[in-house]
């Protein structure tokens, strides 16, 4: 059954799946959401026995409904290839009672590739289905992940240019020298100064801005979106809740229909917003548990009712969950709000204006799935320490942050079920804030000192990513201003 695509912000037309991947943002500023959310049409028996390639192709075939069998199955194949590193894309590892889902085996070694590394191809078939003429230009700010995956996704991707726009300050440094070093003739790396909500609000003005869309056209050149917010990264995303719970149903983890709750470092609420969509099509998960970065503006939301961004912007050393304003969010108010555009986009609004809404107690009612907590800096420290003291096993920042919510959640409720954590970036991204987590001993040491002295703990080989950048010389310097940053794309497109 066809799936068309409709904005969270107004009735309008509703779009094909390829219309929506192409487009990103609809022209209102809502997000595209799918008019249902279809049921998985395969039982977990059979899920169980395939590949992530084959399951892959089993859900995504349901939202993306026109794509013919061979487009999908193809975007698909030259997405999930030897660019990771393990045939099994997304494997599960125990540890310490809980399964981490490890998404960070693709080419930049975070949970983005997992999407970021099929966009591309969606992206360019969509174009073909769609007549596009015009060369396609990927306007993206990251928080530290989504930029190299995406150039990572697209570098020298025929009919595509990628822009990314980086808080200068708000990184790490790995994450900085795998962007600055990124090759490709399409691909352009600037920082700013600002952080990544101002990243975010200037790529968004520059979408929102219809006499440039219109000038571009003039020059054979279109935007599109690699960010969050786009439906051809939300779908890809949902693939790997299935994945993880037909492989522990498989390994007899678990018995068929048992659930399991489901642990997921947020920023911008895409990644968990997947796994809820993974809930809606049948997969048996109970929680979804958010965890919370010291910008915990999530947490606070879920119990109040009450969304507000109006607070201190906190660095941490979770960088990619370093978010004000979790986008993907609207999704899900949207739904909660009994799909109701008007409604939505009154609270939407209040957000742009003052900062803040509150959404009713009958849609409060509706958040009884979801979990949320948050863990400090200190607890995200400890909780890598203690993990590694345990069993050995290094975890990220970002994945602490989970880890650690976890606990909280299990001493809250006393709920022992299954837990799958996701595992969303490699300890080898985010090394100096790991290593000084294990002992602060390591502080002094370099940053590839620090890689070498990780692989020996871990007993973890150093990852292709990371050897790649040792020697790699920086290629992209440029830094501007948040106010800069219109002007800064059309010098890169020459026009
Ligand atoms: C992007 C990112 C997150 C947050 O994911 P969202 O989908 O934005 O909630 C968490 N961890 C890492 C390592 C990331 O790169």
């Amino acid at each position: 059954m066809e799936i068309l695509y409709s904005s969270t912000r107004s009735k309008g037309n509703p779009v094909k799946a390829s219309e929506a991947i192409l487009k990103g943002l609809s022209e209102d500023g809502g997000l595209f959401v799918p008019e249902r959310i279809p049921a998985l049409d395969k039982s977990l028996e059979e899920l169980a026995d395939m590949t992530y390639g084959q399951v892959a192709y089993e859900v995504m075939k349901l939202y993306l409904t026109d794509f013919t069998e061979e487009e999908l199955k193809n975007c698909i194949r030259r997405a999930y290839d030897e660019k990771f590193d393990t045939e099994e894309i997304a494997p599960l590892v125990e540890a310490d009672g809980a399964y981490y889902l490890e998404l960070f085996h693709g080419a930049t070694i975070a949970f983005k590739d997992m999407a970021l590394s099929i966009l591309p191809h969606l992206l360019t078939t969509s174009a073909r289905k769609n007549h596009v003429k015009n060369e396609i230009v990927i306007l993206t700010a990251t928080s530290g992940d989504t930029g190299k995956a995406a150039l990572s996704g697209f570098a020298d991707v025929e009919g595509t240019r990628i822009v990314v726009f980086y808080p200068k300050n708000g990184v790490s440094p790995i994450q900085e020298k795998q962007m600055v070093t990124q090759k490709g003739e399409n691909t352009y790396v600037v920082g700013i100064h600002g952080n990544f909500d101002d990243a975010q609000t200037g790529v968004k003005q520059i979408f929102g801005d219809k006499e440039l869309a219109a000038y571009m056209n003039e020059k054979g050149f279109q935007f599109s979106s690699a960010n969050s917010i786009n439906i051809g990264r939300l779908v890809p995303q949902i693939v790997y809740y299935v994945y993880a719970y037909v492989k522990l149903l498989k390994e007899e983890r678990i018995v068929n229909g048992e659930k399991i709750n489901v642990v997921v470092p947020t920023g911008n609420f895409g990644n968990i917003l997947a796994a809820f969509y993974a809930k809606q099509m049948g997969l048996p998960i109970d929680k979804l548990i958010c965890a919370s970065n010291e910008n915990k503006v999530l947490y606070d939301f879920f119990e109040s009712g009450t969304y507000d961004r109006n607070r201190e912007f906190v660095l941490t050393s979770s960088p990619s969950m370093d978010i004000l304003i979790s986008s993907n969010l609207e999704r899900l108010i949207y739904r909660i709000a009994g799909n109701d555009p008007d409604k939505n986009r009154e609270l939407m609004m209040s957000l742009m204006r003052g900062g803040s809404y509150t959404i009713t107690e009958e849609m409060k009612a509706q958040l009884q799935d979801f979990y949320g907590n948050y863990a400090s800096e200190q607890e995200t420290a400890q909780t890598i320490h203690d993990l590694y003291e345990n069993t050995g096993y290094v975890i990220d920042t970002h994945t602490a942050v989970a880890a650690c919510v976890h606990k909280k959640y299990k001493e809250v409720t006393k709920d022992d079920k299954v837990t799958v954590i996701a595992s969303t970036a490699s300890p080898y991204k985010f090394t100096r804030s790991v290593m000084n987590a294990i002992d602060s001993k390591y502080d002094t040491m370099g940053d590839f000192e620090l890689v070498d002295k990780l692989s020996e703990l871990s007993k973890v080989q150093v990852p292709g990513a990371i050897e790649e950048i040792r020697t790699a010389p920086v290629v992209h310097d440029h830094v501007c201003e948040k106010s800069e940053m219109k002007q800064t794309v059309m010098n890169f497109l020459g026009i």
